[in-house]
């Protein structure tokens, strides 16, 4: 049994991020995905709560072929305790996926191997391109998954981004 653990943001979850967990899903038994920042929301760089992120991303995979287990983890002032957070929060996993270089080095340091997968397309499927798109009015719909599209249209987040990317 190997059980993979990928950790993200999600703000919001895309395509790059899919990419990554359909290269994965082959490799591995289970998947854990980590909510990263669960606490944060409402803000430019972090407009969606830890509910809708796990809306979005329960709904997009909901075909995938292995168990997925999705833990939202807040953040922690410490650096140097984060992994030990992460591990008693989520269930036991033997490898990590991750290009987020501080990520990669933390779970070095704690002896837990990290595999970074490749970026796709990534001058466009960024967390921060695919919100400037959703700031601005331009097209973003294809930078999602459709089920992510259709969360983000529920819950109103275009407006609230909008309104939150204000100044007084
Ligand atoms: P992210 O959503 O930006 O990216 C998630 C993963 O997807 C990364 O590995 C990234 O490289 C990959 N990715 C993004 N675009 C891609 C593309 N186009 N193609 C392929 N892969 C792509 O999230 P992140 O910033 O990496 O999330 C790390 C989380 O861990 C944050 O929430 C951070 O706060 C948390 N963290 C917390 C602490 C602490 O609390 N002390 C310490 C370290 C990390």
């Amino acid at each position: 049994m190997k059980r993979g653990f990928y950790v993200g943001r999600f703000q919001p979850y895309h395509n790059g991020h899919k990419s990554v967990i359909d290269a994965i899903a082959g490799e591995i038994d289970e998947l854990i995905i980590g909510i990263g920042s669960a606490d944060i929301s409402h803000e430019p760089r972090h407009p969606f709560t830890a509910g809708e992120r796990v809306l979005m991303i329960s709904r997009a995979l909901k075909n995938t072929e292995i168990p997925i287990y999705i833990i939202p983890l807040e953040d922690v002032r410490r650096n140097a305790l984060w992994v030990a957070h992460v591990t008693s929060m989520a269930p036991p996993f033997h490898a990590v996926y991750t290009a987020n270089s501080l990520v990669i080095q933390l779970f070095r340091e704690a002896g837990i191997p990290v595999t970074s997968p490749s970026l796709y397309r990534r001058e466009m499927l960024s967390g921060t391109a695919v919100r400037a798109r959703m700031v601005a009015g331009e097209a973003w719909e294809a930078c999602v998954p459709h089920e992510v599209a259709e969360v983000i249209r529920e819950i109103h987040g275009i407006e609230r981004m909008q309104q939150i990317a204000k100044t007084d």
